[in-house]
């Protein structure tokens, strides 16, 4: 076991989805792990090329995926309703539609200042 780097949790290098290695390279804990991973989607543009977009609304971190895609690998909650939300950088203001749209969490104070909000969610059509 060892004190995480970036918050309180304690890390350890037991393999948890088989990044224990890294995790005891860096010295963080699973959480800030995965916390990461997400924060190196957002330094890619938060898009995938396939299409898979990550959504930061209110301080909780979504991803959208499509059919095609099939279900994230990872357990999260899927929600069923269609998701409408709007790009804060996109200066039309263009209200965006995912059918499958998967909350990964909310993120930890470690992170909410490197992480901001990049959507709002679109009222009902
Ligand atoms: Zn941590």
């Amino acid at each position: 076991m060892f004190q995480c780097k970036l918050c309180p949790n304690k890390g350890t290098d037991r393999q948890i989805r088989g990044v224990g290695a890294r995790m005891a390279a860096y010295r963080v804990c699973s959480s800030c792990d995965f916390w990461l991973t997400c924060l190196g989607y957002m330094m890619l543009g938060d898009q995938d090329p396939d299409g898979r977009r990550a959504l930061r609304i209110d301080g909780r971190h979504y991803l959208t995926w499509t059919d095609e895609q099939g279900f994230p690998p990872e357990i999260g909650y899927a929600g069923a309703e269609v998701c409408r939300y709007v790009l804060l950088d996109d200066p039309t203001g263009a209200v965006r539609v995912s059918h499958r749209i998967w909350l990964m969490g909310t993120i930890p104070d470690a992170f909410r200042d490197r992480m901001p909000d990049n959507a709002v969610f679109a009222p009902a059509a």
